[in-house]
């Protein structure tokens, strides 16, 4: 697998736990809005990497990440300390599940997330192609504290009759608590945005975020007749995870 070197050109902090950077993207890196790659850094001669969804869009002449900073993460202890001028590895394969050719077109597409999974959401809202496929893109996304509503402002500023943005947070007072699966299962998603329940038939999802969410959402979805995309075919729903649980068998 090929790294190449790629210097950090800015940072920014959302909270004590995400922070977001930018970086110079090599000339030959071809990506699809979706894709996450291969990132790390060196440390006592050995390579540390992880995989990372690009936030930033296809056209962009730099690459920009959402990152979590785990206090004892082999990389993100490290990577939270990287100032702007210094380097990373960036692998030059990106590949992923959350592309828009592993979902079929249809009415309304759903993209739902937790914490970084949000991440890959960013880069396909800012594809056009997107918009000709769907009527109306619906983006959730829900985290514990507002401070790590990533990109809000961005997204709002991006949101339209097509494009519409439901922010929520679990853990402090907010104008939307609930999680993104109980507002998707319970049906109040659709009632708050005056949209039809999703409907297999015509709607399409895309899930990125805690492997607990994710069993839940497919659990869900699975029972109610969507059927994931898989090595078997196309479905009406993708999903891939913003992280795996290392600590838990
Ligand atoms: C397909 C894929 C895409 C990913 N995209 C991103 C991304 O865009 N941004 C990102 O920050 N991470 C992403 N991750 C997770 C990332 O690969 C690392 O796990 C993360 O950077 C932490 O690395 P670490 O070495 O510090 O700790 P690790 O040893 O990798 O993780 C330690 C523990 O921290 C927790 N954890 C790890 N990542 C997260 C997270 N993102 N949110 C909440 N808890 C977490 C888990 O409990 C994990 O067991 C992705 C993972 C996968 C599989």
């Amino acid at each position: 697998m090929a790294y190449t070197e790629q210097r950090v050109t800015s940072i920014r902090k959302w909270s004590d736990k995400t922070f977001s950077f930018t970086t110079t993207r090599p000339a030959d890196f071809q990506f699809e809005n979706g894709e996450f790659v291969t990132l790390g850094l060196r440390h006592e001669g050995k390579l540390i990497a992880r995989a990372y969804s690009i936030v930033s869009c296809n056209d962009a002449d730099y690459l920009e990440f959402l990152s979590i900073h785990v206090p004892d993460g082999p990389l993100t202890s490290r990577l939270v300390q990287v100032r702007e001028g210094e380097g990373v590895l960036i692998n030059s394969k990106a590949t992923g599940s959350l592309t828009l050719k592993y979902v079929q077109p249809g009415r309304n597409l759903y993209l739902l997330a937790t914490g970084t999974g949000l991440a890959p959401f960013i880069s396909l809202i800012c594809d056009p192609e997107l918009y000709q496929r769907y009527e109306k893109v619906v983006l959730v996304h829900t985290v514990r504290t507002q401070v790590e509503l990533a990109y809000r402002n961005e997204i709002k500023a991006l949101s339209n009759a097509r494009l519409l943005y439901v922010p929520t947070v679990t853990r402090e007072p907010f104008e939307t608590t609930q999680r993104v699966t109980d507002l998707f299962i319970s049906g109040a998603l659709f009632s708050k945005l005056g949209l039809p329940p999703a409907d297999p038939e015509f709607d399409r999802v895309m899930i990125c975020g805690n492997p607990h969410m994710l069993q839940e959402m497919r659990a869900y979805l699975e029972a109610h007749g969507w059927t994931m995309t898989s090595h078997k075919g196309v479905g009406n729903f993708t999903v891939e995870k913003a992280f795996v649980l290392h600590n838990e068998d």
